[in-house]
């Protein structure tokens, strides 16, 4: 039997091997058993569920939340020359019902069904008078209110285990959060599902992480280095930052489109699917844009604003790269973040203990932020996973954060915090510690206090990062009364009364990245192949528009650079690069060795 899963990875799908589990997935599927899938993005969680619908009898069901997550994956099967189909609210009624026949015929080796048409009786009753060869749950966290994107229709799958016992069933997701895991396993009936758990570490993505000065101009200066031409994913707190910065970024030659939730639908669904056909298109967002991006060739996800967590940060981030090539994740942040993300929560009519966990979660974000150590070790062990070594692919890892010794200044800030009365913010503080004699300043007769001009020597921008630095380990707390205000922590008192020292990380005076990690593209192509780059990616693009499809449904971005690297000089030579089965080299075969020929 996985002698045919075999046959089907290489000649339908054009690889040589299985990658980490999914054999193992695909074997108890094709022995009727049920799964539990978790793996990160770009972890190739489809094949796990297409191969074993190819190799058993009948029609496999997919469950799939959004309809552009559909559409896409139908595409890219049909291309491979799978039968495939969706049913969505969109078909008009002729569509629909030609698809319910080719089902019925047994003519489908896939169908895709969003969960609202699945569990209706009509539905059911028709999937009852055909030979299933399996039920797949894709975005199974979708089931759990734990989880970001809860979808009460999922609830409703739990039908499936009742009304198709016999059939195996396989749910995936990308979420790590062990809470959302347990809620998937009980509310779909898979408890006694084989469990298979990837690590969820992206090895692809670089993590970098730098304090906010000019924003607009650091996240300018590193697209312009690293990513010209590349497509990416900008997220802003706000919709009004959203539309500033693509304005911002299009006055300053970067071509962006903004989308949030308060756009007119057409506008926000006209620039998705740009984002998603086009190439080297930049969205800045709100988080409303994300869930169903499985573009895989975007090369950078930048924060413009602090997320909420660090659940939030790595599922964003995770949205680069999905196709395994370099990809980066770029955040810019300062201690205004995390105070208004704090207000909005003080703000909120949640229920106190509400509050502070999600506060606890913005420290914990805050932290990542300020670490010294690896970023990927932080990451992963937020999640439960232990990494031996650090990364060696993050910016702590890459250039080492100096620290220094910092009680003496970390005592007179927060000393400058008691002495004001604990109501001001980090502007004002600073002005009291460098000694500038500002109206307020005078007015409260703060320039008579005793800490008044004695951080004169320390610069503004690194008072701000000891403010930051104290706020991340806790000795400071945002007041939940007043806007900015920030108080002492009770912790704070070894430190106040000389009995510990402390170091911090010293910030490097950047805009960017450091020479060495930075400066060069994610996909990094010599000179001399940039035109081949260039000519195959344009008749890439040509077939796609002319069948209406995005360009990554003809080739991935990895399977052109292995065209760009082989140089095939016939279709048997074509056979053998990676993402091309039989379909793909019968359909463009011919296209893209003429594109290698004309170049040689
Ligand atoms: P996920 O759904 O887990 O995010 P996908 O199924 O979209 O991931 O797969 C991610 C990428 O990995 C795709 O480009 C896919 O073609 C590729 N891929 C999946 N399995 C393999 C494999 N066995 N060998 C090579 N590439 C693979
Ligand atoms: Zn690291």
């Amino acid at each position: 039997m996985t002698d045919s899963a075999r046959d089907i990875l290489q000649h339908v799908f054009g690889y040589d091997a299985f990658r980490g589990p999914q054999e193992a997935i695909v074997r108890t599927l094709i022995n009727g058993g049920d799964a539990l899938v978790l793996m990160p993005t770009g972890g190739g969680k489809s094949l796990c569920y297409q191969i074993p619908a190819l190799v058993r009898p009948g029609t496999a069901v997919v469950i799939s939340p959004l309809i552009a997550l559909m559409q896409d994956q139908v595409a890219a099967l049909i291309q491979s020359g799978v039968r495939a189909a969706y049913l969505s609210s969109t078909l008009g009624l002729q569509e629909s019902q030609a698809i319910e026949s080719q089902l019925l015929d047994g003519r489908l080796d896939l169908l895709y069904v969003a969960p609202e048409r699945l569990v209706t009786s009509r539905m059911l009753d028709k999937l009852s008078r055909v030979q299933i060869a399996l039920f797949a749950i894709d975005e199974a966290h979708c089931v759990s209110h734990w989880g970001h994107d809860f979808r009460s229709d999922y609830l409703g799958l739990s039908i499936l285990k009742q009304q198709f016992p016999q059939v195996p069933r396989i749910a995936l997701t990308a979420t790590a959060d062990p809470r959302t895991r347990a809620d998937i396993a009980q509310r779909l009936g898979l408890e006694e599902a084989e469990t298979f758990i990837s690590s969820f570490d992206r090895p692809n993505i670089f993590y970098r992480i730098v304090p906010k000065q000019k924003s607009l101009d650091q996240l300018e200066a590193f697209i312009r280095r690293e990513h010209s031409g590349d497509a990416g994913i900008v997220y802003c707190l706000s919709r009004n930052k959203v539309e500033k910065t693509a304005a911002s970024l299009n006055e300053r030659g970067i071509r962006a489109l903004p989308y949030h939730a308060g756009l007119a639908p057409a506008v926000r669904e006209e620039n998705q699917t740009r984002f998603l056909r086009e190439e080297g298109v930049i969205m800045v967002a709100t988080i409303a844009f994300g869930m169903g991006i499985n573009k895989p060739n975007v090369r950078f996800v930048a924060h413009l604003d602090l997320p909420k967590s660090i659940e939030a940060y790595y599922q964003e981030t995770g949205r680069a790269g999905r196709d395994g090539l370099a990809a980066n994740a770029w955040m810019a942040y300062g201690l205004a973040d995390v105070i208004k993300l704090k207000s909005m929560l003080d703000q909120s009519d949640a229920d106190e203990s509400f509050k502070r966990e999600e506060k606890r979660k913005v420290d914990t974000m805050l932290a990542l932020c300020e670490t010294t150590s690896c970023r990927r070790q932080l990451l992963l062990g937020h999640f439960g996973e232990r990494m031996a070594e650090p990364c060696g692919h993050c910016d702590n890892c890459v250039e080492p954060v100096p620290g220094w010794e910092a009680t003496e200044p970390a005592r007179l800030a927060l000393s400058a915090v008691y002495r004001t009365g604990s109501r001001y913010g980090v502007e004002y503080l600073v002005d009291v510690l460098r000694g500038e004699a500002s109206e307020r300043v005078k007015a409260n007769g703060h320039d008579t206090l005793a800490v008044f001009g004695m951080g004169r020597d320390i610069a503004d921008k690194d008072w701000r990062s000891v403010f930051r630095q104290l706020l991340a380990r806790g000795l400071l707390q945002t007041d939940p009364e007043g806007f900015g205000a920030l108080l002492l922590d009770e912790s704070c008192r070894p430190l106040l009364r000389g009995e510990t020292t402390l170091m911090l990380r010293r910030e490097q005076a950047k805009t960017v990245t450091p020479r060495k990690t930075g400066g060069k593209p994610a996909l990094d192509i010599a000179a001399e192949d940039r035109v081949l780059w260039e000519a195959l990616r344009a008749r890439r693009r040509q077939l796609a528009q002319e069948q209406g499809v995005p360009p990554y449904v003809i080739f991935h971005d990895s399977t052109l650079l292995a065209i760009m690297t082989a140089r095939p000089r016939s279709l048997h030579e074509m056979r053998h690069v990676g993402g091309i089965g039989d379909s793909k080299l019968e359909r463009y075969g011919d296209a893209f060795l003429e594109v290698v020929n004309e170049y040689a």
